[in-house]
């Protein structure tokens, strides 16, 4: 009898939060896919995410969240329009993960358990038959005449199409370690350069030191730039570490800095009681840091269809590309729906 061979529709890379949803997605949308992750089972970030707690949307409106957002608001747009953040609570209910909605708008699962999540959407995929590979890194992509061949340390695997879903480079320990961006430079995309974004910043400041294990809540931080110009204005924890400073409140103006481009500025932290005025802070290093800023350009993506613009039939959803947001369940939300919006583009042909 001879073989007939034939390419799976779908080769979803990277069991993370992007590629979990896009299996499901493509699941409930009837495209037969294949979900490969490289580490002994999917979602190991996921499980980490808000100390073990998965903040994973926010009750804010579309408008607002891309507005939040910064820089990468205008790509993620209608992927955000498609898969607004208060739709992931109703979809997280429907599939029996029921939520809990913070005073501050943000969202939970109820039990306050990213294992609840994981479990739920690992049931749901089990139940939908979808194949999930483990322990199998993905080492290579070759387009070839009808789609490409996706290469692993033991078998070949023939896709129409790629999803590439390998996440960022922070936390490579649970799998994230830049495998998607390689691929996608030796097929020809530009990469932004990785810097460390939602991260501490390190000082020896007797001050800070002192008092490291102390949490203030409600604490006013302010960064400015050199000739006086406000860069960042917001109010939140503030966490006092061996190392310096950390806490939400910190990491939304470390990833200011960032996106500033500032090398030089000046960093208020104002606790009520005292005010401390710091400069010049250096991050902690981007293996610490709960995103990467960089990653895969965004203009060479379409953001109608999350497709490449220069490799027909690969697509990318999450953290591999170039997006990135404050603290508040804007990253998995971001994961999400251009997880969402890639399998529906996919299914649907180009979108108008
Ligand atoms: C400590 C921590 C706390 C966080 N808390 C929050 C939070 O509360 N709310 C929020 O919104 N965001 C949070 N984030 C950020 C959020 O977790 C990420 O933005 C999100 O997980 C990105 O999803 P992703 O699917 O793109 O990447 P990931 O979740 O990193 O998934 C990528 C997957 O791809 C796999 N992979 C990589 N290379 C290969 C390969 N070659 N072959 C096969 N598989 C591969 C990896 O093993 C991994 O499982 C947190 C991050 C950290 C580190």
């Amino acid at each position: 009898m001879a073989l007939k061979h034939t390419p799976v529709k779908l080769a979803i890379v990277g069991g993370g939060a992007a590629g979990i949803f896009a299996a499901s997605v493509a699941s409930e949308q009837d495209v037969p896919c294949v979900l490969i992750e490289r580490k002994a089972r999917i979602g190991s970030k996921l499980l980490m995410t808000a100390n073990g707690r998965c903040n994973f949307a926010k009750d804010i409106s579309v408008e607002r969240f891309i507005s939040d957002v910064g820089p990468c608001g205008p790509f993620v747009a209608e992927a955000i329009r498609d898969c607004p953040p208060r739709s992931l609570a109703a979809g997280f209910k429907s599939h029996g993960v029921p939520v809990r909605r913070m005073t501050d708008g943000r969202f939970f699962p109820a039990d306050g358990k990213a294992t609840t999540v994981v479990h739920a959407f690992g049931d749901l995929l089990r139940d939908r038959g979808v194949p999930i590979l483990t322990n199998c890194p993905v080492t290579g992509i070759q387009p070839v005449k009808n789609g490409f061949i996706v290469a692993t340390a033991n078998f070949t695997l023939w896709a129409e199409n790629v999803l590439l879903a390998t996440g960022g480079v922070s936390y490579p320990k649970l799998g994230s370690v830049g495998d998607g961006q390689n691929f996608a430079r030796a097929l020809g995309h530009r990469l932004v350069p990785y810097r460390p974004g939602l991260i501490g910043l390190e000082t020896d400041d007797r001050r800070v030191v002192s008092r490291a294990g102390a949490s203030i809540d409600g604490a006013h931080v302010r960064v400015s730039a050199p000739d006086g110009q406000p860069v960042f204005d917001g109010t939140g924890e503030v966490d006092f570490e061996r190392f310096g400073l950390s806490g939400a409140a910190i990491y939304n103006a470390q990833r200011h800095i960032v996106h500033a481009g500032l090398r030089r500025y000046t960093l208020d932290v104002d606790l009520g009681h005292e005010q401390l005025r710091f400069h010049d802070l250096q991050p902690r290093p981007l293996k610490e840091a709960i995103v990467t800023i960089g990653g895969v350009n965004t203009a060479e993506i379409d953001p109608h269809t999350m497709e490449s613009r220069l490799v027909p039939h690969l697509y990318f959803a999450g953290e591999v590309m170039d997006i990135d947001g404050p603290t508040g369940g804007y990253n998995l939300t971001m994961a999400f729906a251009t997880a969402k919006r890639a399998v529906l583009s996919l299914r649907g042909g180009r979108a108008p």
